[in-house]
């Protein structure tokens, strides 16, 4: 039988102190105590189920980190601020100085600027390779490497990571490997394929309200442990905390989020073949063409389909302008960064979510001036959707008339 993980969303049982169907929320900052013994105690970690002060954990946080376990099939989470909360964190906590990272080099512009500007400040250096190469990867590591950090599916690449050779690699060099699974939540169940560490941008489709950042570290209890220690956490003394109040909303959207994974993977996957069709560049991991199709279909929980992302290339950044503020003006979705809305997304990487790669590297990897990446909205009626956006294609010289139907 296949693993399913919303299913594992779907078994848990949380009721509110009063009976509520939705946990309650605390809002509190801070928790009283009986006795003074028991808050020395929670200050050395030894009272299980007490509560000291939010920045260290809350209920509703902890309700929030422990369906997210459920759905990544880890024994524990733990939610930050954001994405860059987690990713930061666990970056900090795993290195110490004169430690390496070896690094895909396609990856969100904000975790390259990190690695790249960054963590060098504090003598932790990064050298970024190809990921979908293994034999490079394995010769980047070096005795001082303590991570091995990839994206299932990289922004804005869309190139996918070998997660199980990768696993296998990084229990051969004693390294920890860390997965951002923020593209590919439900279709990709990294930890299930051997990573160490699965990290999320909360903000994108697990939410799928473009209403809030925030971000989840899914890992070891003993993981988690650590980066709540009062005394050298990075989730506990670097302060990305998340909000109660946000905490439970975001567990409200995340029991929908089957739903909209498998309406964002049809759309993507109807508009790709669309795409492709009409001879414009595309890059779908669902598409036979993409150079790692097979990789991504023997990791996939196959009911999720291949994700709500595509990039296709228009050959400059001016017709890649052009057709966002048209397809904006057509409200075929909107021109804002970001992804997982119930809106279709683009953006043209190169000059926003990647800005932070110079020009030189973005060449190399691929990163092209007329790449568009779209995060394909939740549409009822995606055939309307795409022969609008043909149309603005078209009016725009980017397809040729003959193209239609
Ligand atoms: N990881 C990926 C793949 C992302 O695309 C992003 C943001 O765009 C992040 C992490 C950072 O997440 P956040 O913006 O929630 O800090």
């Amino acid at each position: 039988m296949s693993f399913k993980p919303a299913n594992e969303i779907q078994d848990l049982q949380y009721f509110g102190e009063f009976g509520g169907v939705n946990p309650s929320i605390s809002d509190s900052s801070t928790y009283t105590f009986l006795s003074a013994k028991t808050m020395f105690d929670t200050f050395e970690g030894n009272a299980d189920g007490c509560y000291l002060y939010s920045r260290h954990s809350s209920p509703s946080n902890l309700y929030l980190g422990e369906a997210l376990a459920a759905m990544e099939g880890t024994e524990t989470a733990t939610v930050t601020a954001s994405g860059m909360g987690a990713i930061t964190a666990v970056m900090m906590q795993l290195c110490a100085a004169g430690d390496h990272i070896v690094s895909s080099r396609t990856i969100y512009g904000g975790t390259y600027a990190f690695l790249k500007n960054f963590t060098p400040k504090f003598r932790v250096n990064t050298s970024f390779v190809d990921i979908t190469k293994i034999d490079l990867v394995e010769a980047a590591i070096t005795k001082n490497t303590k991570i091995l950090y990839c994206e299932s599916v990289s922004n804005p690449l869309l190139e996918v990571a070998d997660i199980k050779a990768l696993s296998k690699l990084a229990k051969k060099h004693n390294l920890t490997l860390v997965v951002d699974n923020t593209f590919s939540p439900l279709s990709i169940s990294a930890a299930k394929l051997g990573a160490d560490i699965v990290i999320h941008s909360l903000t994108k489709f697990i939410n799928g309200s473009s209403d809030t950042v925030g971000g989840v570290i899914c890992g070891s209890q003993e993981l988690i442990n650590n980066l709540r220690n009062v005394n050298d956490g990075t989730c506990m003394l670097l302060g990305a905390t998340m909000d109660s109040l946000r905490a439970a909303s975001i567990l409200k959207n995340l029991r929908t989020l089957h739903i909209r994974i498998k309406q964002h993977s049809y759309n993507a996957t109807f508009l790709a073949n669309k795409f492709k069709a009409d001879g414009l560049k595309t890059v779908y991991p669902g598409l036979e063409s993409h150079t790692s199709h097979n990789t991504f279909k023997a990791m996939m929980n196959t009911d999720y389909g291949f994700g709500g992302m595509l990039t296709i290339d228009v050959g400059s950044l001016d017709k890649a302008n052009a057709l966002m503020e048209l397809m904006q003006e057509r409200n075929l979705g909107y021109l804002a960064v970001s992804l997982g809305f119930y809106k279709t997304l683009f953006s043209a990487p190169g000059s926003s979510t990647s800005s932070e790669i110079p020009e030189e590297e973005q060449k190399e990897m691929g990163l092209s001036d007329g790449l568009i990446r779209f995060s394909i909205g939740l549409d009822n009626d995606i055939e309307r959707t795409y022969e609008t956006m043909r149309d603005c294609m078209i009016e725009l010289g980017i397809l040729k008339p003959q193209h239609q139907a």
